[in-house]
């Protein structure tokens, strides 16, 4: 990953050169991570690039910011047309967008109050999150000695700055221990997430995930991945997952806007299944993949072309049968 190909971001209502697009070392959100964001992704599909479920990204940031009492000073629609701005400004056919709306400087008193809100849309090429093979290989993962917080001491639902700290602890553990990704388990001793990726494990062909009662950030790929599963005939059941779930599992694998769809091959050294991503975990990221380039119909709502881009009159739905 690198922003050498970077050169415009779009800070508070416009677009800027990339050296120029600088905060303030007394922000707030510096100090103490109070800030929201999002990890959207961007791709190219025949009509040209589209941002993949924008709106569900941009509601969630909201939702975000409503959870810490932060003012967004600007309408979904308005934040929505920024990131295909940023798309558009960089020339980029595919790309990672992270909007970031945080205190900027005015108190460093723990209550951000008088703070200003501050807005920024980045976007850069990123592919391939947890490794150049991972899609297709898979990944080998370690369950963390780290816990993941608990939502009554951090919201997990929320995807707030200053949380992170949690998942890098966990990836500097984990790479650290040559493993490519952390498994973090909850407060309870059940399976939570990955570091920045939900995970779902298959057991004779039928799928299983947890959700936020096991303090996971709601995945927008895992709901893909659920909608799409049930559509090409699998079932899906959520409920809570504990390391033996994983361990006995046929096949496993990771979802996330920057990981995509990972396959998940090894714990602590243990195969998953074969060892090897298995059928069902290829026929979704077949699937997912499809969806992102806008060749099924009945996904192509989830996509904003950045040549037209609006909230206004989404695609009408069309059945997926
Ligand atoms: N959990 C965590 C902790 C994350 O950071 C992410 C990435 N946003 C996810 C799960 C996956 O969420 P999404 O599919 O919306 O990117």
């Amino acid at each position: 990953m690198s922003f050498d190909d970077v050169s415009s971001v779009w800070m508070g209502g416009e677009v800027v050169p990339w050296t120029k697009a600088k905060v303030h070392v007394s922000s707030h959100a510096l100090h103490y991570g109070s800030g929201v964001f999002e990890g959207i992704r961007c791709y190219a599909t025949p009509q040209g690039p589209a941002v993949f479920r924008s709106e569900d990204h941009v509601n969630r940031l909201f939702a975000s910011a409503r959870v810490y009492g932060i003012e967004v000073p600007y309408t979904r629609g308005e934040l929505g047309a920024a990131i295909c701005q940023t798309i558009a400004a960089n020339d980029f056919a595919s790309c990672y967008v992270r909007p970031i709306v945080f205190f900027g400087s005015s108190t460093l008193a723990l209550n951000p109050r008088s703070c200003p809100v501050e807005v920024a849309v980045l976007a850069w090429p990123w592919n391939d999150m947890l490794g150049e093979h991972a899609g297709e290989c898979g990944v080998r993962v370690t369950v963390s000695p780290w816990r993941k917080f608990h939502g009554a001491m951090i919201p997990t639902t929320a995807k707030a700055c200053g949380q992170y700290l949690n998942s890098i602890l966990a990836v500097r553990d984990a790479a650290g221990r040559g493993y490519d990704e952390a498994l973090l388990l909850n407060a309870d001793g059940g399976i939570a997430e990955g570091a920045g990726e939900n995970l779902f494990v298959v057991r004779r062909g039928v799928l299983y995930t947890n959700d936020d009662r096991q303090s996971i950030l709601m995945g927008i790929t895992r709901d893909s991945v659920i909608t799409i599963a049930k559509d090409i005939g699998f079932s899906v059941v959520t409920r809570d997952l504990a390391v033996e779930d994983l361990m006995n599992a046929d096949e496993a694998f990771f979802s996330g806007t920057a990981a995509e769809i990972t396959p998940v091959c090894e714990v602590d050294g243990a195969a998953i299944g074969s060892g090897r991503p298995g059928d069902v975990t290829r026929a979704i990221q077949r699937a997912f993949f499809e969806a992102t380039r806008g060749s099924v119909r009945c996904y192509r709502k989830w996509l904003h072309f950045v040549d037209e881009c609006t909230f206004a009159g989404a695609a009408t739905a069309v059945p997926c049968i």
